[in-house]
């Protein structure tokens, strides 16, 4: 069931996080070239591009970012980054905009859940499935291997993750 968000307290965490580090401290920089946008691969599924999200920042509208599908189809590939003329660490930021909504209860899609269940419960984002498995095998190559996940688990418990799978 998605939680209430106590707006007011993500506003005032946001922006002390966007000051204080140093990643935030490269926002006002932006000058609005759109270069971030124009290279980004995912951008034409974005419901706020990533131009737009610096903009956003700057005017304190805390509440869409937090809640927009856009920081979660961000596939992490620091193109925007590589390409800002102004050195804005957009794909840092992007990060810090999903650890915010995870901690203040926005909505997380499914996939990202299904994810750090799956991390959670075998160590890894992907299980391999069966037909992988028997692919491996039909060519020879070896099983594939199991991992420690009590120091995994241990991690994830101390963060918001845990939360989401509600697990102590
Ligand atoms: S590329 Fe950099 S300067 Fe240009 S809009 Fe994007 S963040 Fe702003
Ligand atoms: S890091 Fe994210 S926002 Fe930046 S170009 Fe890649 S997918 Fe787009």
């Amino acid at each position: 069931m998605e939680r209430a968000l106590n707006l007011s307290k993500v506003n005032r965490v946001f922006l002390e996080e966007v000051k204080s580090s140093h990643t935030g401290r490269t926002v006002p920089y932006c000058y609005q070239c759109g270069t971030c946008s124009s290279s980004c691969p995912v951008a034409e599924e974005m419901d706020i591009k990533p131009h737009e999200m610096v903009e956003m920042i700057k005017l304190g509208l805390t509440d869409a970012l937090i809640r927009c599908k856009a920081i979660w189809q961000c596939t992490t590939c620091y193109m925007c980054t590589e390409r800002c003329p102004q050195e804005v660490q957009l794909t840092l930021i992007i990060l810090g905009l999903r650890n915010i909504a995870m901690r203040e209860g926005a909505v997380i899609p499914e996939a990202v859940k299904e994810s750090c269940k799956n991390l959670y419960e075998t160590g890894r984002l992907v299980t391999p499935s069966r037909f992988q498995r028997q692919q491996r095998e039909k060519l020879k190559l070896p099983e594939v291997l199991q991992v420690d996940t009590e120091p995994i688990k241990g991690m994830m418990k101390k963060t918001a993750v845990a939360g989401i799978l509600e697990v102590k």
